[in-house]
């Protein structure tokens, strides 16, 4: 397509070709709009780091059969939860079988998942360009003297659309030059490291109780992060392992220690030897995830443009899971209907746009940041990473040791448990009430 002064040389320009970017792409393109998918990475995918369960169930609406195409690993049927000490471990061990039929939640690798995203775009006829930085965008004055975005920049080239889509993830510095996003506290934010090792099949089968298709999740708090607010993964892979850790940035600038000197402790740390030796290191990078929760998502449209995925602050950690790849295909569905519609009715001011933030309002995605909303404030106590795991090592340690003394009543045990803690009535009881409401 060319450019002249008269009219865009697309109808849509979408920036990053992750998760959010690839889908809303192809359903745009789906819909006989022309699209640009402009990715900086040489290859979807090559800049993306993430933990790797997808919780894949809206993708479906997608891709029916995504699950038979795509490169997924295994298909999760065991969480494991696990509260984990300097020398003991406790955990609660989730298995059914009945998570893989339908798939509820798959480990992907997305060195291999984004190109194929990227590719079902091309398919239906989206452009794509990899290897191209958007430098900035192109604005000018809208109709209602309001900034208008009218394309973007990269090196020399500017490409005009009458709706940019940025999907450029959490740092997204689009979003934030045009005021969508702004600077955020350093609590709204964490560190990811992440890391895969190759592991032989057989290996992974057996000291994870998993076998053919079938995987395992194990979230992990407490030693492992040296107590610093976040917590540890391995999820299984094919052949190879996905561990790291993902930690508060605010906790762990305090904490003076770095994010790989945790990951490091993480990684050599006893408890999880069991599961790691022998295997060889083949990927690693570090990235931030989005925290904030609820609060963290303010404006997502304006004349001309759109923010989906993380660079709308879409993502939750829960303690349990962190989830930024099936809110990113929720926002990307809300934003491609949205987008239709707009250029449908030739209105792609803020107003025309306006759909999407009722659809993702009404979508399970603003549901779920709502539900999640005190989450991340409840993460913020300190105690969840290091006195808990120990207080009920202790309680089950006393529970489980005989040694031909009378055995105390169970409720005695807790008792001189809780008094040998940190931790105060008060706190077990105001901490079991916030989770309740938080989780
Ligand atoms: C360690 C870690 C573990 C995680 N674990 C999980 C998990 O288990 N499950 C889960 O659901 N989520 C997890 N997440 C979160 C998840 O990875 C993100 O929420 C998700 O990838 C967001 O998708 P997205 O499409 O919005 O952004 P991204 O996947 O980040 O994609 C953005 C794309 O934009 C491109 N881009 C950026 N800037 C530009 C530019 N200027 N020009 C062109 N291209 C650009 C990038 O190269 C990238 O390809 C984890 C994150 C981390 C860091």
């Amino acid at each position: 397509m060319t450019s002249d002064a008269a009219g865009p040389d697309f109808d849509v320009v979408v920036v990053g070709a992750g998760i959010a970017g690839s889908v809303t792409a192809y359903r745009l393109a789906e819909r006989g709009l022309s699209v640009v998918l402009i990715e900086r990475g040489d290859v979807p995918g090559s800049k993306n780091l993430s933990g790797g369960v997808l919780y894949g169930r809206v993708l479906e609406t997608v891709f029916p059969h995504y699950l038979n195409e795509a490169p997924v690993e295994r298909r999760i049927t065991r969480h494991v939860t696990t509260f984990l000490n300097a020398d003991s471990a406790v955990s609660l061990d989730y298995s059914a079988d009945g998570l893989a039929e339908p798939g509820n939640a798959v480990t992907v690798l997305r060195a291999k998942f984004d190109p194929w995203l990227a590719g079902k775009a091309e398919e239906a006829g989206a452009f794509l360009m990899p290897g191209v930085r958007v430098d900035s965008l192109l604005t000018g004055p809208g109709l209602d003297g309001a900034t208008t975005v009218v394309g973007v920049r990269a090196g020399d080239d500017e490409l005009r659309a009458r709706v940019v889509v940025a999907a450029d993830g959490v740092n997204s510095f689009l979003a934030s030059s045009v005021g969508l996003r702004q600077k955020q506290p350093t609590n709204h934010l964490a560190v990811g490291v992440k890391a895969v090792i190759r592991l032989p099949r057989a290996d992974i089968e057996s000291r994870f109780g998993v076998s053919g298709d079938r995987g395992a999740a194990h979230a992990i708090v407490g030693d492992c992060t040296l107590g610093i607010g976040g917590g540890g993964f391995i999820y299984t892979n094919t052949e190879s392992l996905s561990l790291g850790v993902v930690l508060r940035l605010d906790d762990l600038l305090r904490s003076g220690h770095t994010a790989i000197e945790v990951f490091e402790h993480f990684t050599q740390h006893p408890g999880l030897q069991q599961y790691l030796h022998g295997g060889e290191l083949i990927e690693y990078g570090s990235h931030l995830v989005a925290e904030g929760g609820y609060p963290m998502v303010g404006e997502v449209a304006m004349n001309g443009m759109l923010v989906a995925g993380e660079s709308a602050g879409l993502a939750i950690n829960s303690g349990l899971t962190v989830r930024g790849m099936d809110l990113a295909i929720g926002s990307a569905i809300a934003a491609s209907d949205a987008v239709v519609e707009a250029v449908a009715a030739g209105d792609t001011s803020k107003a025309g746009l306006a759909g999407y933030r009722r659809r993702l309002d009404e979508s399970f995605v603003m549901q779920d940041m709502r539900t999640s909303a005190r989450a991340p404030k409840f993460l913020e106590r300190n105690r969840m990473y290091g006195p808990y795991g120990e207080l009920i090592a202790d309680v089950l340690q006393n529970a489980f040791s005989l040694d031909g003394t009378p055995r105390e009543h169970l409720l005695n045990v807790a008792r001189h448990a809780l008094r040998r803690s940190p931790l105060t009535l008060r706190q077990l009881i105001s901490d079991g009430w916030a989770g309740v409401r938080a989780l």
